[in-house]
């Protein structure tokens, strides 16, 4: 519905979303500019890679219909002028100058999700989508798993790590997609309209990015605006359905929930050990229609149960069959780095939750082991630790920390758990894990577990939480290698 040709777009940042969207627009016809905070080496060597793709593309042939690109590095700040449209990478502050400028202007300023729904065909994929403040990976794999054993063509898309540009443009046919999306990615996307969508859950989080827990949770309520066919909601967090209160929707669309309790009707929740479906039966058949056993699912800890409801309702909102519910779950294997058993040494576990980047995952995964050497700490993200401590106090056996923010920890672990052993590593450099593993290992008696689960980002000490759990799991294998 848009011309492009000639427009002046103006992409805030190089990298994973800005690189496919400065293609897609000069494509287009689009005039773009590709402004960047960053003129460090990594940003000039992108900028040359794509400004050269430009040029080859122009020279070689059709060169009428496509734009022109350029990149300015080391400014981010300032609206390049003539600017018609804004399309920003999702993490970029709304606070911004660049957005401030925008508004004066009378600018829209586009995600790179906005731009791939606006981008893709009349007859595109429809999207199932999910956000939340915890589950979304591992909830987004389990629908595609689910939709895949429905001999449905589909892939897991989005927040994941796969760009939906790529993924709608990249002229792959698709039945339907499956989308992960993060707040900052719903905050930048007006238009999106899925054909269904889920929240998973809502607590505090990123709220130094959106300013304040209403501002976050109004940017995830933004999933379910103009859904098709069902807003799925997490029955035992009221907070969920609020937002589908006050979501516009089509007609007919339906409010589905789901709860690890005996589902009421129009939810999916479990019964005697079995995840059962309540919502998309006949209405003449009493009786829930059953799905999966929670044995199906792995890990089987709660939280994931909740996981696997909403990919299941989404999944049976689609009009997937029971039987490919069950079977999608049983292939499904989580991701690195999320609750992952390392090793045991000396009859204590050590698992891996380095995914854990908030307090309400770090509460998911303390809930499912006791005793518990917690190893936490990293960048708290404007948190606070005192319901995770006290919550967490009776099942502590010790506590090691390390990292940025640990001292906010310390605190709320002096508050609720003063009588829990806590050592304080004091230091922020990637080898404090190792020495964190050690100090855990001490602490640990038999059958006990130590946990990293760090409730903080990861970024202060490691590139990513990747890295950070491969730490420990390095550490881990390093201290085995010398007790056996
Ligand atoms: P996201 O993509 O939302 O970050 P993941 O599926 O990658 O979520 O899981 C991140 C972490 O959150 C996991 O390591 C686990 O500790 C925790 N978690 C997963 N699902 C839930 C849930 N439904 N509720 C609370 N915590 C969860």
């Amino acid at each position: 519905d848009v011309d492009w040709q000639g427009k002046h777009v103006t992409v805030a940042g190089l990298g994973v979303s800005g690189i496919p969207a400065a293609r897609a627009l000069y494509e287009r016809g689009a005039l773009v500019t590709v402004v960047n905070d960053g003129d460090d080496e990594r940003s000039r060597a992108q900028a040359a890679e794509l400004e050269a793709w430009a040029a080859a593309r122009g020279a070689s042939g059709g060169g009428e219909r496509r734009g022109s690109l350029t990149v300015r590095l080391g400014d981010g700040d300032t609206l390049p002028e003539s600017t018609e449209l804004v399309v920003t990478a999702p993490g970029w502050k709304p606070g911004k100058p660049l957005f401030r400028a925008a508004a004066e202007a009378d600018v829209p300023v586009w995600g790179d999700v906005e731009l791939a729904w606006r981008l893709r065909g009349p007859d595109a994929a429809p999207w199932l989508a999910v956000t939340g403040t915890n589950g979304k990976t591992t909830t987004v794999r389990m629908l595609a798993s689910i939709l895949e054993a429905a001999g449905l063509r589909t892939a897991a898309v989005g927040n994941i790590g796969v760009s939906l540009l790529d993924a709608v443009l990249g002229g792959e046919e698709y039945d339907v997609l499956a989308v992960e999306l993060s707040s900052y990615q719903l905050h930048w996307s007006p238009s999106l309209r899925a054909d269904s969508a889920a929240v998973l859950n809502l607590a505090p989080d990123h709220l130094d990015w959106h300013g304040s827990m209403d501002a976050y949770a109004a940017d995830k309520g933004r999933v379910y605006e103009g859904n098709r066919v069902a807003c799925v909601y997490n029955a035992q967090d009221t907070a969920t359905e609020d937002l589908v209160r006050a979501a516009d929707v089509e007609e007919g669309c339906r409010a589905i929930g789901f709860t690890l309790g005996t589902p009421g009707p129009s939810q999916l929740g479990v019964v005697d050990g079995i995840l059962v479906d309540r919502a998309f039966v006949p209405d003449r058949q009493k009786q829930a229609q059953e799905l999966a056993e929670v044995g199906d699912v792995s890990p089987p800890a709660p939280h994931n149960i909740a996981n696997a409801l909403a990919a299941a309702a989404l999944a049976r909102a689609f009009g997937v069959p029971p039987v490919a519910v069950r079977d999608g779950l049983r292939a499904f294997r989580p991701d690195a780095h999320r609750i992952e058993h390392v090793a045991d040494i000396d009859a204590v576990a050590y698992i891996d939750d380095s995914k854990a980047t908030n307090t309400h995952a770090a509460e998911a995964s303390l809930a499912a082991y006791d005793p518990i050497v917690w190893i936490a700490g990293g960048l708290a993200k404007g948190a606070t630790f005192d319901a995770l401590a006290s919550g967490a106090a009776k099942r502590l056996r010790g506590v090691v920390l390390m990292g940025a923010d640990r001292g906010l920890i310390r605190e709320a672990l002096a508050r609720h758990a003063p009588e829990v052993p806590v050592v304080d590593l004091d230091r922020t450099d990637t080898g404090a894990m190792s020495e964190a593993v050690r100090e855990a290992a001490r602490l640990a008696r038999p059958g006990d577990t130590v946990l990293l689960a760090p409730a903080c980002a990861s970024m202060d000490m490691f590139v990513n939480y990747n890295k950070r759990g491969e730490a420990f799991a390095d550490a881990v294998r390093e201290l085995a290698g010398e007790s056996g």
